[in-house]
């Protein structure tokens, strides 16, 4: 009876946020709009619409806006979402330093800074990042309005549900509850989250990917990997790590893998590699505009984008290895859209032709009509992934909720 009570007052609270969250959504998705056309679009009653409405002006969570009706005459009032008033910090976790960045709700950035984090054991890393998140807010103060929460993207392996770290590549963690800390600490929403799969997800929401539901982004950066939305989620599966794109052979006679296998595409996808390779053709003589103590990832790409035949031919290896392993990940998920992110996307008028090519001979013809491959817009914002998980959070009504009821 009282398992039963319980169950009754849960599933009402949930189609509260749920209610709340379908208003929210429409609101951020189509505002300005009018409560009109929310109860149309939302199928929820007038009355409700009215009610919700109401409690998130209160909160300060959407505002009325006047707009002249388009037929001219009659004033009509419509909503959008407030998004000045609050903020969320935005943590890049990476190997050696985080990116620290302080977002409004449309994702503007207010403030970033880098910290040094050389810590190599999950104690000492946990607490200069903490130390870190607060030095930055009391340093951002100024800019804050209400902090509503903190999320942390980092490589490895991630479980989002119960905030828990199970491996990072370059320290060893032992089921680093994450989000636990975070929240004692700060004592508001925190997330965790996969990078890449975050990036895919922050596409999704505010770049290249807004228009599909379906996508595939894969990251050249240290190795390779890649984040699949399927329906406008991340995918993600009960074993809570997907997209090891990086792992796929593309090469069987090719170097050996930090992960023990042989020819992985992120043996030859990743920026040490290209630089790697480029230092080894230039050492054997090629002539390029580079040269062997100027051969970084940046300049490598500057050089392709200039026809330097080495540069390019290096960029034009890569592009095909990448994609024959994107071209296997389009047979498997058909998705509407591929996006590139990394560095290497500098030398997109190389990068992309040759990825390309390999779609058009790899890929069923089917699912390469009309895909477009195309780069990251949000390359140089490495926090961003970071803030997206609080906007979903918004959207799904979760911690939309929690600001309701705080
Ligand atoms: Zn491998």
């Amino acid at each position: 009876m009282t398992t039963g009570g319980h169950t009754q007052i849960g599933n009402i609270d949930l189609v509260k946020q749920l209610n709340s969250a379908a208003v929210y959504r429409l609101i951020d998705l189509h505002g300005p709009i009018s409560r009109i056309q929310i109860a149309e679009q939302s199928q929820l009653a007038p009355a409700s619409v009215t009610k919700i409405t109401r409690q998130l002006i209160d909160r300060g969570l959407i505002k009325e806006v006047d707009q002249q009706a388009s037929t001219g005459g009659r004033r009509a009032i419509s909503i959008v979402t407030e998004t000045r008033a609050f903020q969320a910090i935005g943590v890049r976790l990476g190997r050696y330093d985080a990116t620290i960045t302080l977002f409004d709700l449309s994702a503007k950035a207010l403030a970033e800074d880098h910290y040094p984090l050389p810590e190599r054991t999950q104690d000492e890393l946990e607490q200069a990042l903490l130390k870190a998140i607060s030095h930055f807010i009391e340093y951002n103060q100024r800019k804050i309005r209400e902090l509503i929460a903190i999320s942390v993207i980092l490589p490895g392996l991630v479980d989002p549900e119960s905030g828990v770290i199970r491996y990072m590549p370059h320290i060893p963690v032992n089921d680093w509850p994450l989000v636990t800390a975070l929240e004692s600490r700060f004592d508001m929403a925190c997330f965790v989250g996969h990078d890449i799969r975050s990036l895919a997800l922050a596409e999704h929401y505010f770049g290249a990917t807004q228009d599909c539901e379906d996508s595939i982004l894969v990251r050249v950066h240290r190795g390779t990997g890649a984040g699949i939305l399927s329906n406008g989620q991340i995918f993600i599966g009960r074993n809570g790590s997907v997209g090891e794109i990086g792992h796929i052979q593309v090469d069987p006679l090719g170097e050996r893998c930090h992960c023990g296998n042989f020819g992985c595409l992120e043996t030859i996808a990743a920026n040490a590699a290209i630089e790697q390779r480029v230092r080894h053709l230039l050492e054997q003589g090629y002539q390029s505009r580079l040269t062997v103590d100027d051969c970084n990832i940046k300049a490598i790409c500057k050089a392709a984008n200039k026809g330097d035949p080495l540069a390019c031919e290096v960029i034009e290896y890569v592009g095909r290895h990448l994609g024959k392993a994107i071209a296997i990940a389009i047979n498997l998920f058909n998705p509407q859209k591929v996006v590139i992110a990394g560095e290497v996307t500098e030398a997109d008028k190389v990068l992309l032709p040759a990825i390309g090519s390999c779609i058009n001979t790899q890929v069923l013809k089917a699912f390469r009509k009309n895909l477009p491959v195309m780069c990251s817009a949000l390359n140089d914002r490495s926090a961003i992934g970071a803030f997206a998980l609080v906007k979903r959070a918004m959207l799904n009504g979760m911690l939309l909720q929690r600001l309701l009821e705080s």
